[in-house]
């Protein structure tokens, strides 16, 4: 983004004007953790609960009409924004529930009723799932579940020194035993790319289903869904300028027509008799029970702020923004976890600004707290990826992360007080 450009996003978003710490300009360096929202989204919200607020799909009055326009417009945007058709995209309240919806699908008890498509979704004993030593606990607690109820095995593609997967095994891993293969798109610690195209042929090869988190790359990277040829995938509206408290599964359509729901209710149904009921198609079958309309509303709004930006160019800012980030690495005592460059995944994008490090002598909270105090804010702690940490050898990390508002002048703020951290503590 130009400068011009970029100072136009920047006024787009209010929060970014106010002070903090007694008075200093805030830099928002945790995106990774939720974005902030630009008016319009703010808007859209609101312009829904003043002009439209109904509950959709069964009013017979005109503001169900405006609402169920609304919300499928909405959907629509999602879905185009992620190259999806519309019928792929289910609302979920997040990513992690959306990882849980498919998750479920494979015990359910329901599953009988699918016919033979269903059966993709029945696990036994000793079926593989296969997921990464980098995911996000949204995208492994799920899977572990899954194994606990069903007894099939879990397995993991190792992560190497550099950060990026080790794919050496990938055949020995990803076998006629394997049933899904889940794995972050971006890592929300390290900001890798995964290398999506070799994970999906490996997958393919073998009649495995891939399950996508593309909770950190969607919201900073054009992402395609058909061409990456993934099966499912989730993410978060908080991570992507959009509203908190819903988030989008996609599936492809065959998969989903053939998926079992997991929670069951109203409006997911087509008749119901008080022996059994028949399911809706997808994707009314997996939205059961009244709908988050206004942040979908603010989800699609979002979407398509984000694509009048030209996600080309977000990408191009978060790469120009990963290398700025990236020179903490010279601070003496400063170690960044994860890859330093942009080598290595063989993806035409390879790494995002997302940027997790230690200082030496210094506990990742202290460091958390003395860039707060120059207004600077970072997460620290374990960013819910609890066994990358321990593959590092680290319990916690502080983690700065870019979105489209972010400047370089902020990073350079950053590495400047970053400089001082050691000094601060008193260490050598
Ligand atoms: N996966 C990744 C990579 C994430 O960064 C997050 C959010 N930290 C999630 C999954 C979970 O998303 P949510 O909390 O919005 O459900």
């Amino acid at each position: 983004l130009s400068t011009t450009e970029l100072a136009a996003v920047r006024a787009d978003f209010p929060l970014l004007e106010r002070t903090v710490r007694g008075g200093k300009p805030l830099v928002y360096l945790d995106s990774a953790a939720t974005s902030q929202k630009p008016q319009v989204v703010l808007d859209a919200e609101v312009d829904f609960y003043e002009q439209r607020n109904a509950a959709v799909h069964r009013g017979a009055h005109q503001l169900a009409e405006e609402a169920t326009e609304a919300f499928e417009q909405a959907r629509a945007a999602v879905a185009a924004f992620v190259g999806a058709d519309e019928a792929e995209i289910v609302w979920q309240p997040g990513a992690t529930a959306a990882i849980n919806v498919v998750a479920y699908a494979f015990s359910n008890a329901t599953l009988g009723r699918g016919g033979d498509a269903a059966e993709r979704f029945r696990l036994a004993p000793g079926d593989e799932i296969v997921v990464t030593e980098a995911e996000h606990h949204a995208n492994l607690v799920p899977w572990q579940e899954l194994c606990a109820r069903t007894g099939a095995v879990l397995r993991w593609i190792p992560v190497s020194d550099d950060g990026r997967l080790d794919l050496t095994n990938l055949d020995a891993l990803v076998t006629e035993r394997t049933r899904v293969l889940a794995f972050g798109h971006v890592s929300n610690v390290t900001g890798a790319v995964a290398p999506v195209a070799t994970l999906v042929a490996a997958a393919r090869r073998v009649g495995a289903l891939t399950v996508l988190d593309a909770c950190q790359s969607v919201p900073n990277m054009p992402v395609d869904l058909h061409e990456l040829g993934v099966d499912f995938a989730a993410f978060s509206g908080h991570k992507m300028l959009g509203p908190t408290g819903v988030g989008a599964l996609y599936g492809r359509r065959e998969l989903l027509e053939a998926m079992p729901p997991t929670v069951t209710g109203g409006s997911m149904v087509e008749v119901v008799t008080m022996e059994s009921t028949t399911y809706a198609p997808p994707p009314q079958r997996f939205e059961a029970g009244t709908q988050m309309v206004a942040q979908a509303v603010g989800m699609g709004c979002a979407a398509q702020y984000l694509d009048e930006l030209g996600m080309e160019g977000v990408a191009r800012h978060e790469t120009e923004l990963a290398a700025e980030m990236l020179k903490i690495a010279d601070i003496p005592g400063v170690r960044v976890i994860g890859p330093l460059g942009a080598d290595g995944a063989g993806e035409e994008i390879s790494r995002l600004a997302v940027v997790s490090f230690v200082v030496d002598g210094v506990h990742a909270h202290d460091v958390g707290q003395v860039l707060d105090d120059k207004g600077i804010a970072v997460r620290v702690g374990h960013h819910c990826a609890q066994p990358l940490h321990r593959r590092f050898g680290v319990a916690a990390t502080a983690r700065a992360s870019a979105s489209v508002y972010t400047t370089v002048e902020e990073v350079v703020a950053f590495r400047e007080a970053l400089a001082g951290v050691r000094a601060f503590f008193g260490a050598e």
